[in-house]
């Protein structure tokens, strides 16, 4: 039977049983560290990264795949960074100069808007649309930073969802986005919401392909694991994983689980590896997405190049720290 380990078993913690009788797993954990009967092993932390495309500031990413992609953005455990993921890496495309329209599905804690800074312009949502008070376009905010960029909420904020709203109404709503008249978007962002109950089911339903957020730690990924199956179950095959709040400081500490860890694990392709940025919740209290920054930040280098790989529906690599040339600098981290 598979089972998942506690990878940093400093201290035993009795009250939390990671042994549990379920199996959630699809691939056995082989633990980071040494156990206590062995020798420590010498130093050898994972945590370098390598991307297959670099990127190119020189010419525009080729938009692969059919158009609108719908693209869910989810993760299972919530706090991990879906909705700082869906502005950023929304924002990003509508920068490359693809038209998106982002869905904040997350009914009852509706928050993408305050990340946007758009909060005040929201007038109306999909729940008005689907009641015939007002028009879809109405409901459609435009950024004025960014005109191609276009926010859709489901609800009000702290409002309960109709009874009888589901997938069906998300699908209808993708169909009645595709059928506008100024055409149709090139990208759908659906940003899920945490959980894997009604909510979740109605977030996916009309995505094509996900984006799953991790952080690496062992609740994440355990719930990560499980949302992949409920996501291939659902029919999408197309999922890749952004791996978010990484510390390189930790991974070399061996506090951390490295990334190629996160990878070997759950067995996805890596669209993107964004590390712990202050600037993040800074930029999140003042609803400007990171990504506008000027100089750009870490994590807004990290999400704008996730965004790239999405376009040309590319990944990354994880490598051990060892495989990497010396001295390449910060940015042979993030690949680029
Ligand atoms: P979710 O939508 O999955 O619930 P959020 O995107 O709302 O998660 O993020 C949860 C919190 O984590 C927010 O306060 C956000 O600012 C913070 N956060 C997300 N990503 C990072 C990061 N890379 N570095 C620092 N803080 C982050
Ligand atoms: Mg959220």
């Amino acid at each position: 039977m598979l089972s998942l380990q506690n990878p940093f078993p400093t201290t035993p913690k009795p009250s939390l049983n990671l042994n549990s009788s379920t199996p959630l797993f699809s691939t056995t954990f082989k633990p980071h560290f040494p156990n206590t009967l062995k020798p420590p092993k010498p130093h050898k932390p994972h945590f370098a990264t390598r991307t297959q495309s670099l990127l190119q500031y020189n010419r525009k990413p080729q938009l692969a795949g059919e158009t609108p992609r719908v693209v869910v953005i989810t993760s299972g455990k919530g706090g991990v960074g879906k909705t700082t993921t869906t502005a950023n890496v929304g924002l990003s495309l509508a920068r490359l100069g693809f038209s998106v329209v982002a869905i904040d599905a997350d009914v009852g804690l509706r928050n993408l808007d305050l990340l946007l800074g758009l909060e005040n312009r929201v007038n109306y949502t999909v729940v008005e649309v689907l009641n015939g008070d007002c028009r879809l376009d109405q409901a459609l905010v435009r950024d004025k930073r960014w005109s191609n960029f276009e926010l859709l909420c489901i609800s009000k904020p702290r409002s309960k969802l109709p009874i009888g709203f589901g997938g069906k109404a998300l699908v209808w709503l993708v169909d009645a986005l595709k059928s506008r008249q100024e055409g149709s978007p090139d990208f759908i962002i659906i940003d899920c919401p945490a959980g894997i109950d009604a909510g979740f089911i109605t977030a996916i339903t009309p995505a094509n392909e996900a984006v799953l957020v991790t952080t690496p730690d062992i609740t994440s990924l355990r719930d990560a694991d499980r949302v992949t199956g409920l996501l291939e179950c659902d029919g999408i095959r197309d999922i890749k994983m952004i791996v978010n709040r990484v510390r390189t400081d930790m991974i070399k500490g061996e506090d951390m689980m490295s990334v190629l860890d996160v990878q070997e694990m759950l067995g996805l392709s890596l669209l993107g590896v964004i590390p712990e940025d202050s600037e993040v919740i800074r930029s999140t209290n003042r609803g400007y997405p990171l990504v506008l920054n000027k100089p750009p930040t870490l994590a807004g280098l990290a999400f704008e190049q996730a965004a790239w790989r999405l376009v040309e529906q590319d990944s990354m690599k994880a490598v051990m720290m060892e495989e990497e040339p010396k001295k390449r600098g910060f940015f042979s981290f993030f690949g680029g």
